[in-house]
């Protein structure tokens, strides 16, 4: 169902969701299943511009604006995968408002921030933001297959900071290398499987070859946003470099596809555990029933749940930020009413550098001398006795770890 130009869109009641493979069939009938299975064609003919976009979808005119006035803000970028999955007739369809720009993008509200992490400040080297104890993020590159409209990290994906060169990851690898400290490394961006194969084993032979890196893990949307992109060859390649996680970023159930899913189960297949990190957004997934199917269909192709995310105070974002308390209510909506490996951590990254703190319901509805009461999920009242001895000192431990 198409509407004027100009119009904004008042979907049916009755309307039921776009079809992604017709989709397909209507904006890129040209494309053959061999290219539409090739994540480098998906790239090059990724929607960068409004006028293309325009000529595909009908926009409404909040869109047209939003285009017209983010255009010297921050890039825009649709994969043809993602773009079928848009609903041309809704313009809250959750995809399309991480895909399409608006208006209320442009403007800067009180309190807002360019850098709302504070990030900068922790970035010993260009390539690495260095905040908590044991772990860094290296930022591998400032580009994504596709732009969302809710990225907080902007100031690195608007291309500003230019391509982060071999030289700039060499002396990221060089600080990891030189601080034992960093026991796990977090390779973002920007989206790092945007790299080729051949690069990706460019940065990751040297950062496994470093022997206190524990751990790595890969934050990426390809699954999510152009899943062409994890063949057999990536799950291979990323598995040799075990204990390896891919923290990928689903934020409605819709996004969950065939490709997407295969994509998934290609990775843990392949012996690459899967995590997930979910935004919360306003009018896009702010809604307890929602989170619970996202995250039920996570599970089932074997991806875990792991943060929910209060938006960050990011330039731009305010029209997609909610109320701290709805989150908590949504934990509350899923802790013990569903599996709990279906309940994420709900992560505030508090404004100006503070870091990830976690916020979930208060059970506890009294403390006593030597017993606290506290609720459970449905909010009925039970007492825990505390025990009488409160050493909790492991003498043991002095021996273990001699070893
Ligand atoms: C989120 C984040 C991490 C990883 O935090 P975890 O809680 O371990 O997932 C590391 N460094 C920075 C700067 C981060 O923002
Ligand atoms: S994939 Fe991540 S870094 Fe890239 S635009 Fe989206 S949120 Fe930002």
């Amino acid at each position: 169902m198409g509407y004027a130009a100009g119009v904004t869109a008042t979907p049916s009641v009755m309307a039921l969701p776009s079809d992604p493979a017709q989709r397909r069939v209507e904006l890129f009938p040209e494309a053959t299943d061999e290219q539409w299975a090739d994540w480098k064609w998906h790239q090059r003919h990724a929607v960068r511009d409004a006028r293309r976009l325009a000529g595909l979808l009908p926009l409404t005119q909040d869109e047209r604006d939003g285009l017209d006035e983010t255009a010297a803000i921050f890039r825009l970028g649709i994969s043809p995968y993602y773009l079928t999955l848009v609903d041309p007739g809704h313009p809250l369809c959750p995809v399309r408002m991480q895909a399409i720009p608006v208006k209320a993008e442009a403007r800067v509200r009180p309190g807002e921030l360019a850098d709302p992490l504070g990030e900068d400040p922790h970035r010993p080297v260009e390539a690495i933001v260095h905040k908590y104890p044991d772990r860094v993020l290296l930022l591998a590159t400032d580009s994504c297959s596709v732009y969302c409209r809710h990225c907080t990290r902007r100031r690195i994906t608007k291309g500003g900071e230019a391509e982060l060169s071999r030289s700039a990851l060499e002396r990221g690898l060089d600080y990891i290398r030189a601080t034992p400290a960093v026991r796990d490394v977090l390779i973002s961006g920007g989206d790092p499987l945007l790299l080729s194969d051949e690069r990706l084993e460019q940065l990751l032979t040297p950062l496994r070859a470093i022997p206190h890196v524990e751990m790595i893990r890969i934050g990426t949307r390809m699954p999510v946003t152009l899943p062409m992109r994890v063949t057999e060859a990536l799950a291979t390649l990323l598995r040799r470099y075990a204990p390896l996680f891919v923290v990928t970023h689903f934020n409605h159930p819709k996004e969950i596809t065939k490709e997407a899913r295969e994509a998934c189960e290609r990775l843990v297949d392949h012996g690459v555990p899967v995590e997930n990190q979910t935004v919360l957004m306003r009018r896009l997934n702010s809604d307890a029933r929602i989170i619970t199917e996202l995250n039920h269909a996570c599970l089932k192709m074997r991806v875990r749940p792991y943060y929910l995310h209060q938006m960050d105070v990011a330039e731009g974002c305010e029209h997609l930020r909610t109320p701290l308390q709805k989150g908590v209510e949504i934990i509350g909506e899923l802790r013990g009413w569903t599996t709990g490996m279906a309940v994420p951590h709900l992560a505030v990254d508090l404004p100006g550098g503070g870091g990830k703190v976690t916020l979930q319901p208060d059970y506890v509805t009294e403390r006593r001398p030597n017993e606290t009461v506290l609720r459970n999920y449905r909010g009925e009242p039970y007492v825990y006795p505390e025990p009488e001895a409160q050493d909790c000192t492991c003498p043991y431990d002095e021996v273990w770890q001699r070893r």
